[in-house]
């Protein structure tokens, strides 16, 4: 039985004292044992939200890293950097970043082995525009972001994907539970292909776009579905509702 996850993305939103605010609001009623909770912050709320959860069962992640160790490399943070801070799981390739800072599957491999060399776990993001959709090629695309950003059998049970279709991220337009379903159990297969399905069976792949407290009992309850990254609805106290999704 695989154990659901579900995250906060923050994006570009709370200041630290909103981010501690949040926070400290919130961790009395994340307690679902049948969850591992992480807020993924912007870099600058880190250091304080770690610390206002401290003693809790939250994890901290970052949004973004670099795959290099150190240098010149002015505005990125490495691996280290984060696990000192207390990081412990970082988003990979989120739409976004692959949007606006082109960042590619070649790019986001080297970060999916150098976050896991420093023990992090990666949250790899991959999923389709409409136009892909609607074109027929959703599978072929999100096969390809797979298997290219993807590393070794040694490293693999130590990730987890997040199949997040691009049209349904911000906008209010959620997928159709068989629509995520498909995508997600699709998503397994491809690990079945590359490893094998002992492996595939116990990776953990989540679902994001648009979640939120009433569509998340039926989104998880997918057989593929191992929890949800969440935006939008991951900035309010209200989050505490999806994290309960089964009580
Ligand atoms: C996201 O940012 O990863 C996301 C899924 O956003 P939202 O929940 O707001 O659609």
């Amino acid at each position: 039985m695989r154990r659901k996850v579900i995250a906060g993305n923050w994006k570009m939103n709370m200041t630290p004292s909103q981010a501690v605010k949040l926070v400290t609001e919130l961790r009395p009623n994340v307690n679902n044992p049948d969850v591992d909770v992480v807020f993924c912050v912007p870099s600058i709320d880190i250091v304080p939200v770690v610390e206002a959860v401290k003693g809790s069962n939250i994890h901290i992640g970052a949004e973004n890293v670099y795959y290099q160790e150190k240098g010149a490399f002015t505005g990125e943070l490495s691996p280290e950097m984060l696990v000192d801070a207390g990081v412990s799981h970082v988003i990979i390739g989120h739409s976004e970043r692959r949007m606006y800072f082109n960042e590619s599957n070649t790019v986001l491999n080297l970060k999916m082995h150098k976050v896991l060399e420093h023990g992090i776990i990666p949250i790899l993001c991959c999923g389709e525009t409409l136009e892909q959709r609607e074109k027929g090629i959703t599978l072929d695309f999100v096969k390809e972001q797979i298997v290219e950003a993807y590393v070794t059998k040694e490293q693999v049970l130590h990730t987890i994907v997040a199949y997040e279709p691009i049209w349904a991220i911000g906008t209010g337009k959620v997928a159709t539970t068989a629509q995520a379903q498909e995508v997600c159990g699709f998503i397994r297969t491809v690990f079945e292909e590359l490893y094998d399905k002992e492996t595939a069976d116990q990776i953990r792949i989540l679902y994001g776009g648009s979640v939120n407290a009433s569509n998340a009992a039926e989104l998880f309850a997918q057989p593929d579905i191992d929890g949800g990254l969440v935006g939008g609805a991951s900035l309010k106290p209200d989050f505490a509702d999806i994290v309960n999704y089964n009580k």
